[in-house]
């Protein structure tokens, strides 16, 4: 029988909420095939609620109305939607970008080492005492960037002198944080080797320090031991295992090879790097979708795509390997789901975490306010690029780390009559959320307050081209 006492959840151990019993799926790079989606979309049906979440590592969370018994997580480990190894099915999902391998800007395809990480992480139970946090990306140079995403660690693909390499980035900051750099450069062949170093100083820094204190204290996260030994340190013990030293490069160099990415140009339809095929980004609302829709997606993906589903960290989804001409097709028969396929749809940018249904931090119903501002929006509006706004129930910020165009973060009101409030930022300020516009709006108040923000910026912008974010930051 399933464990129901995490405070993040798996699907040996689920975590208890108000709205039942939460498991989540991970998927490493958040490909899930056809034959998957029909098992997820029965077990939901059958045991939950019909509803399927994506969240923001891609991964897939059911809430269920009891534990899940043990035959049924046997199926699930049968059909690869949990780990083989119980005990590492905890730590965090492997994140890539949702275009890897088709993208045609990319210096690496990924894929191929985010399944050989997992295999790694299934063989290797003596992981398990890390924090369940431990979380790993690979981002191969593709429009659709995720190496700002907050990882503990992140092989980031460059092109120095003509020659592709992995730049090696470490989550050194607070929590939320992108992982930044650290002058390291890993050749493809050594990716795996250098990531299970890494993995193994960690878990010996954990293992010492669950040692030095009584067996309840939590492990450490990645970024306890780099403030306490230092980034130089950490990578001079990884190269004592290794037998070799890393590649070193200048900081400078490394950050001219960034570039401009994007994260949410992989909605609508878009060429793929193969010849004659093309990808679809569908618009998931707040990542949530009946499990009829995510069958019939995954059908859909069976009879004119490449058999698998793409879940983003945007909590979207992709079908890819399309057939050009069969294109305008599926987009009328995912249409005919109740889905959406416009990059400028209302809902195509907004997030929002659980709110207060789902976690007891929040000070107000984050996924209620996301739906009416969608609603509002979508009578009075009509977007013309993606307009990123960000829900959060509390300061935390589950839901979204990365700055947004609109922010609203949850507060306790001071008027009586309205007790559930939001605090309001826009663009980039002195704040993780932005320039703060509004220390406090009624949260009945807020649909309104964004139509009206909104249309300003589509009034008085220099040009179509220019993105809310450019109008927000220009103004004084
Ligand atoms: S942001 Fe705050 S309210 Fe929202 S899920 Fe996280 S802790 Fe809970």
């Amino acid at each position: 029988m399933q464990s129901t006492t995490a405070i993040c959840p798996s699907l040996f151990n689920a975590t208890s909420a108000q709205d039942g019993i939460l498991s989540r799926m991970r998927l490493p790079a958040g490909l899930i095939t056809f034959k998957q989606c029909e098992v997820v979309a029965k077990l939901t049906n059958q045991f939950g609620n019909g509803e399927i979440q994506i969240t923001n590592r891609a991964n897939l969370q059911i809430r269920t109305s009891q534990a899940l018994s043990f035959d049924t997580l046997l199926d699930l480990q049968d059909y690869r939607l949990a780990s083989s190894e119980a005990s590492t099915d905890g730590l965090r999902n492997i994140m890539a970008s949702p275009t890897a391998g088709i993208d045609p800007r990319a210096l690496i395809n990924t894929i191929p080492l985010v399944k050989q990480w997992n295999f790694y992480l299934a063989n290797h139970p003596e992981l398990e005492i890390l924090s369940n946090k431990f979380s790993v990306c690979f981002d191969g140079g593709e429009t659709i960037s995720v190496s700002d995403r907050p990882n503990d660690i992140c092989f980031k693909a460059v092109e120095i002198n003509g020659a592709i390499y992995f730049s090696l980035y470490l989550g050194i900051g607070d929590r939320g944080d992108s992982p930044s750099a650290v002058g390291r450069l890993i050749y493809s062949k050594q990716n795996l080797e250098v990531l299970a170093a890494l993995t193994e100083v960690y878990r010996d820094y954990t293992e010492q320090k669950l040692n030095q204190t009584n067996s309840c204290t939590r492990p450490p996260r990645l970024r306890e031991l780099i403030r306490a030994w230092g980034v130089e340190h950490y990578l001079l013990l990884v190269e004592q295992k290794l037998g070799y030293a890393l590649r070193r490069s200048s900081l400078e160099l490394l950050s001219q090879e960034s570039g401009t990415r994007v994260a949410y140009k992989h909605l609508g339809i878009h060429a793929q790097s193969q010849s004659g095929l093309a990808y679809i980004g569908v618009v998931i609302p707040l990542g949530r979708l009946t499990a009829l829709q995510f069958q019939g997606l995954g059908d859909l993906a069976s009879q004119y795509g490449g058999g698998a589903l793409r879940l983003t960290p945007w909590q979207n989804i992709l079908i890819t390997d399309i057939v050009e001409a069969q294109v305008e097709q599926l987009t009328r028969e995912i249409k005919g789901l109740g889905i959406s396929v416009s990059t400028n749809h209302p809902y195509a940018a907004i997030a929002a975490c659980s709110g207060y249904k789902g976690c007891k931090a929040a000070f107000t119903d984050t996924q209620a306010d996301a739906k009416k501002v969608a609603a509002h929006l979508e009578n009075c509006i009509k977007l013309d690029l993606p307009i990123n706004i960000h829900f959060s129930g509390c300061d935390k910020s589950c839901a979204q780390h990365h700055p947004s165009d609109i922010a609203l973060v949850g507060i306790q009101g001071k008027e009586k009559k309205s007790p559930e409030a939001y605090r309001v930022y826009v663009g980039d300020g002195n704040t993780n959320f932005g320039k703060e516009l509004y220390t406090e709006c009624a949260a009945q108040d807020i649909p309104n307050l964004i139509a009206q923000l909104l249309k300003t910026y589509q009034n008085q912008r220099r040009d179509f081209t220019q993105t809310f974010r450019e109008f927000v930051n220009q103004q004084s």
